[in-house]
């Protein structure tokens, strides 16, 4: 499986995009910085976008993706997520107001996008890719991936606070490389963390106390750009044994 990093962190500044990754050159993992860094080739190869929730930093630019490519596109793209976290990217953004409803435009036949619901802990498949949602604890509904090949998997948290069922699976799932974990705010903005439901690095040194596999990589994701130096200390502070900071156009394979 091939990682590109087109956004890891949890805000949006000059140099600094929001989530997005691009799997095998086809599958988005959230939709937040598409657009500004993808040609339109390939934007154009894009098949499938999982999306974690509806915060706008993860889903922006599904709403620009698809401005971009309607009546280029023979099939549409699928929007994955959950019924809930769909709802809401309906209702609020793809209402013809905010934005145009791309599931109609250019044809009802032809659209760019269409809502692909999912279970959350159920498994799917994506070509040669084997996804699987679980609930997370964020302000809204909210679900981090497992997402498998041939060659492991790979758990993403999307944005979380402390949170148990994921680590469960994590422990459970044999064939693990890597795991992608959100980090948002310093120690000292706990009580934003807490009420935002994010992690700070102490949240994080708890949640890796759930983790049983300690010899596997670890990926922080989602700092906030503004915090970046403290977070970095802080997060070197917990000496947790194979902790990186994830960057922005890194690319990785599992
Ligand atoms: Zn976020
Ligand atoms: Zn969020």
């Amino acid at each position: 499986m091939k990682i590109r990093v087109l956004g890891c962190y949890g805000a949006e500044f000059p140099g600094f995009k929001t989530m997005s990754f691009l799997i095998n050159e086809s599958v988005l993992l959230d939709a937040g910085s598409v657009t500004s860094t993808l040609s339109i080739e390939e934007q154009e190869r894009v098949s499938d976008i999982l999306i974690t929730h509806s915060h706008l930093d993860h889903i922006k630019d599904i709403l620009f993706l698809a401005d971009n490519l309607a009546g280029r596109v023979k099939s549409p793209i699928n929007l994955i997520a959950t019924d809930e976290i769909l709802a809401i990217i309906q209702g609020s953004f793809l209402n013809n107001t905010v934005w145009p409803d791309f599931t109609l435009i250019p044809t009802i036949s032809e659209p760019v996008l269409k809502f692909k619901p999912i279970k959350t802990e159920e498994n799917i498949k994506i070509d040669n890719l084997t996804v699987k949602a679980v609930d997370v604890n964020h302000t809204v509904k909210s679900v981090g991936y497992f997402i498998s090949d041939e060659g492991g998997t790979i758990l993403h948290s999307g944005d979380t606070g402390p949170t148990d069922r994921m680590w469960q699976i994590a422990n459970e799932t044999e064939d693990l490389r890597a795991v992608f974990i959100e980090t948002s705010f310093p120690n000292e903005m706990l009580r934003l963390a807490e009420i935002s439901r994010h992690l700070t690095p102490n949240f994080l040194k708890e949640e890796l106390k759930k983790f049983k596999k300690n010899h596997l990589p670890v990926y922080v994701v989602h700092m906030k750009p503004q915090y970046l130096e403290i977070l970095k200390k802080e997060l070197t502070d917990i000496r947790y044994p194979n902790l990186h900071f994830l960057e922005q156009g890194q690319e990785l394979e599992f």
